[in-house]
């Protein structure tokens, strides 16, 4: 089974946006929620002072808090590819999720369920990428089977340094940042 995943270059990240804006038209997100976003920061020292962008989304965790506290079964971890989704029929509404993810991934969507990133899974079990991936004009973000050695995103993590956020939450999160 593939265990996909996101390898993000924050040397070529622009901070455009385009990536939040092709999400919000591809999944018609409420206006107001966002499934993704960048943050900016500053790093350094003045005056070697730099600044980092980062694309954030569901970090599709393999130890994903969101889905243990469930108490519907509602968040579930994907057969396919190991994605978490929430599937929004079984879903009550009760925010455990919102308040276990440490990466404040999800939303209340207005319909009364909990959303957020679905890796795009109905564009990728079409064969394309998911629409975030498919827009980046810099091309610095790259989607793949994690567990594949031959997949770029595996060749590019055995070949560049990178991290991930908040590493020490514990929930071995599925995106990886290249420095
Ligand atoms: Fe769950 Fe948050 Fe991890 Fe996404 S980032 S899988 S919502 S804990
Ligand atoms: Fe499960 Fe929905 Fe409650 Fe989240 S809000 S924990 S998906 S029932
Ligand atoms: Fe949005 Fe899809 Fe990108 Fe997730 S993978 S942030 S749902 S466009």
């Amino acid at each position: 089974m593939a265990r996909l995943g996101m390898v993000i270059d924050t040397k070529r990240c622009v901070g455009c946006q385009d990536c939040v804006v092709a999400c919000k038209t591809e999944n018609r997100t409420p206006e107001g929620m966002n499934r993704d976003w960048i943050t900016y920061a500053t790093t350094g020292k003045f005056p070697k002072l730099s600044l980092k962008i980062q694309s954030e989304r569901c970090n599709h965790c393999d130890d994903p808090p969101c889905v243990s506290c469930c108490p519907t079964g509602a968040s579930h971890v994907h057969d396919w590819g190991g994605v978490v989704l929430v599937t929004k029929d079984e879903c009550i509404g009760c925010k455990a999720c919102v308040a276990s993810c440490p990466y404040d991934a999800r939303y209340i969507h207005p319909d009364g369920y909990a959303d957020k990133c679905t890796f795009c899974i109905h564009r990728v079990e079409q064969g394309k990428d998911p629409a975030c991936v498919s827009v980046c004009p810099t091309h610095c973000m790259y989607f793949g089977d994690l567990d594949d050695p031959e997949s770029e995103v595996s060749r590019l993590l055995a070949s560049r340094r990178h991290y991930s956020i908040l590493p020490e939450a514990g929930t071995k999160p599925r995106i990886f940042y290249l420095e």
